[in-house]
C-alpha cells in the first residue's frame, strides 16, 4: 500500500531561518468544528485538493484543532505603534503561522489561522475570534482582490461549536488566511527596540529574500529594500483611496512589508465621499480617517525607517538618517502621481494634460459639499459621455454647479484621440459598481450568526466580479437606505 500524499506541501522558510523570531505552539483543541466558507479557486492555486479538505479533517485543520503533516505551526512576535504609542510587545496573540506554500506560480505565502486559540502573546486575550469578524474579514478581503488591490487572502472560515462572550455571546470561529508573508513594520520594531541589531538585520534579509530577491546582492540593499516598502505602499494607499476604502486601524503592526492590505477589522467603504469619514468605534480622534491614510502611511513608514536605520549605514547615523529622510519624502510624489493616474481613468481620461488636477479636485469638493456617493457617482458619470448630464446631475442638490464642472469634463474628452468611443466601457472597467457597503456586509454576517449563509455566499459572489452590472441586483449597487443611520465598525477582537 502506498501512504497517502500529503494534503499540504509546505515548505517553512520563516520557523527554519528565523529562530528566536516565534514561539513554536499549537492551536486549542474545540468542540466540533465546521467548515462554513471555503475558497476553491484560491486552494486551487495553492496547488490544494478542495475535495479533501472539504470533509471533516479540513475542518480540524482549519479550526486549528489538528496540525496537518508538514506544518510548523508559531506565532510570530512584533511590536506596533498602535493609535500613535508604542507597544514593544504585541505579536500573534490569537493567530498561528501553519506554514508557507509555494502557488503554482512560484510564489511562497504563508498560510495562517486566526482565532485559533491563546499563545505567549495573547496579553489577557482569550485568543479566540467570533463569526462576524471572521466572515467580515473574509469578505473584505476578497472584495479587495477582487478590485485588484493587492490583499491578504480568505482560504476558509470555520465554526468551532464553542460559544465566545464578546457583547454578548457569540458562535467562535477561525479564519484561515494566505499572505506574502506577515512581515509588519511592527516585526522590525520588536527587534530594533530592544537593541538587537543583527535580529533585525536577519530579519531584513529574510524580508530581501522573500519580497525583493533581486536586491540580494546589491549595494545599499537595506536602503533599497526601504524604498520598495515605500513604493508598495504609496501605491496601496493610491488604490485603498481610488476605491474609498477606509482601513480604520493603520498601526504599524497592521502594515505590511510585502504592500498587501492586512487585518481587516473595523474597516469600511465610503458612501459620500468624505476625506473625514470615520467608522471605527476606537477612532476617537480620526487619526486613520479616510483622507489621512497617506499620511499615516508615511508616518508608518517612517518608524520602519528608525527601525532599519543601523543597517542602512552603520557607522554613520547621520547619514542614514539623511538616507532614510531622502526615500521617505518621495512618498508623497509617488502617492500623487499613482492617485492622479487612477482618478483620470476613473474618469476615462487617457492622455495627460496640464490641468487634469485641478478637474478632479473641483469634483471632489463637489461631491464632498454636496455628499455625493462616491462609487455610485463615477458609474453614473459613465453613462453621462454621450452629453447629457442627468444621470449623474441628479446625485447632486445643487445641479448647476455639477453641469459647469460636466461642460469642463466634456470639453477635456476632447483632447483625448478616441473620445467617447469605449468611453463608458473604458470607466466602467476601473469603476465598481458594486462595492462591500456597510448594511449589506452587516445584513450578511447577521443571517449567518444565525447559521444562514446564503447572504454571505451571494454578497462574496457579486463582489468577486465588482465591474460587471448584474440585472436583478440593482438595490446592491446603491448607498445604504436612510433608515440604515450613520454607521460604526467594531473591532469585534
Ligand atoms: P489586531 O487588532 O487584530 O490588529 O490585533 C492587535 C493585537 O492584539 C495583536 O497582537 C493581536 O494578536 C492581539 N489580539 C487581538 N485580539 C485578541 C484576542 N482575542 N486574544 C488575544 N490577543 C488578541
Ligand atoms: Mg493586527
Amino acid at each position: 500500500m502506498t501512504a497517502k500524499p500529503p494534503l499540504f506541501h509546505f515548505d517553512n522558510s520563516y520557523a527554519r531561518e528565523l529562530e528566536g523570531f516565534y514561539v513554536a505552539w499549537k492551536g486549542a483543541q474545540v468542540p466540533s468544528p465546521k467548515l462554513v466558507l471555503f475558497n476553491d479557486r484560491l486552494a486551487t492555486e495553492l496547488g490544494l485538493s478542495p475535495n479533501e479538505l472539504k470533509g471533516p479533517t479540513g475542518a480540524a485543520i482549519f479550526a486549528g484543532a489538528d496540525s496537518p503533516e508538514g506544518a510548523s505551526p508559531l506565532a510570530q512576535v512584533y511590536a506596533g505603534h498602535q493609535f500613535g504609542g508604542f507597544s514593544p510587545q504585541l505579536g500573534d496573540g490569537r493567530a498561528l503561522l501553519l506554514g508557507e506554500l509555494v502557488d503554482r506560480e512560484g510564489r511562497r505565502r504563508d498560510m495562517q489561522l486566526k482565532g485559533s486559540g491563546p499563545t505567549p502573546f495573547s496579553r489577557g486575550g482569550d485568543g479566540k475570534a467570533v463569526i462576524g469578524p471572521v466572515l467580515r474579514e473574509y469578505i473584505m478581503g476578497e472584495a479587495m482582490h477582487a478590485l485588484a488591490i493587492p490583499t491578504t487572502r480568505a482560504l476558509a472560515a470555520v465554526t468551532t461549536g464553542e460559544t465566545i462572550f464578546r457583547d454578548g455571546p457569540k458562535p467562535g470561529a477561525v479564519l484561515t488566511r494566505v499572505a506574502a508573508s506577515h512581515l509588519r513594520v511592527g516585526t522590525f520594531q520588536y527587534f530594533a527596540a530592544r537593541g538587537e541589531t543583527e535580529k533585525v538585520r536577519q530579519l531584513a534579509d529574510y524580508a530581501i529574500s522573500r519580497h525583493d530577491p533581486d536586491l540580494r546582492d546589491a549595494e545599499d540593499k537595506y536602503l533599497k529594500l526601504f524604498r520598495r516598502v515605500v513604493e508598495r505602499q504609496a501605491s496601496l494607499i493610491a488604490h485603498w483611496v481610488l476605491v474609498g476604502f477606509v482601513h480604520g486601524v493603520m498601526n504599524t503592526d497592521n502594515t505590511t512589508i510585502s504592500g498587501e492590505t492586512i487585518d481587516y477589522g473595523p474597516c469600511a467603504f465610503i458612501d459620500a465621499y468624505d476625506p473625514a469619514a470615520v467608522f471605527s468605534s476606537i477612532d476617537h480622534g480620526g487619526r486613520y480617517a479616510f483622507g489621512r491614510q497617506p499620511v499615516i502611511a508615511q508616518w508608518n513608514l517612517a518608524r520602519l525607517a528608525e527601525a532599519i536605520l543601523a543597517l542602512i549605514e552603520p557607522d554613520d547615523l547621520d547619514k542614514a538618517v539623511t538616507l532614510a529622510a531622502d526615500e521617505l519624502a518621495r512618498f508623497p510624489d509617488i502617492y500623487g502621481k499613482l492617485l492622479l493616474s487612477g482618478m483620470r481613468s476613473k474618469l476615462g481620461l487617457v492622455k495627460d494634460a496640464e490641468d487634469d488636477q485641478d478637474l478632479i479636485e473641483e469634483l471632489l469638493s463637489l461631491m464632498k459639499d454636496q455628499s455625493v456617493d462616491y462609487t455610485v457617482f463615477f458609474r453614473r458619470l459613465a453613462e453621462t459621455a454621450e452629453g447629457k448630464a442627468d444621470p449623474a446631475a441628479a446625485l447632486f442638490e445643487n445641479t448647476g454647479a455639477f453641469v459647469t464642472w460636466h461642460n469642463k469634463w466634456l470639453r477635456r474628452l476632447q483632447l483625448e484621440d478616441a473620445q467617447t468611443a469605449g468611453l463608458k466601457d473604458r470607466m466602467n472597467a476601473v469603476n465598481p459598481i458594486y462595492i462591500a457597503r456597510n448594511h449589506m456586509v452587516e445584513a450578511a454576517l447577521s443571517a449567518a450568526e444565525g447559521g444562514n449563509y446564503d447572504q454571505v455566499e451571494l454578497l462574496l459572489d457579486l463582489l468577486s466580479r465588482p465591474f460587471e452590472e448584474r440585472p436583478g441586483f440593482e438595490a446592491n449597487a446603491l448607498p445604504a437606505p436612510e433608515d440604515f443611520g450613520p454607521y460604526q465598525t467594531f473591532c469585534g477582537t
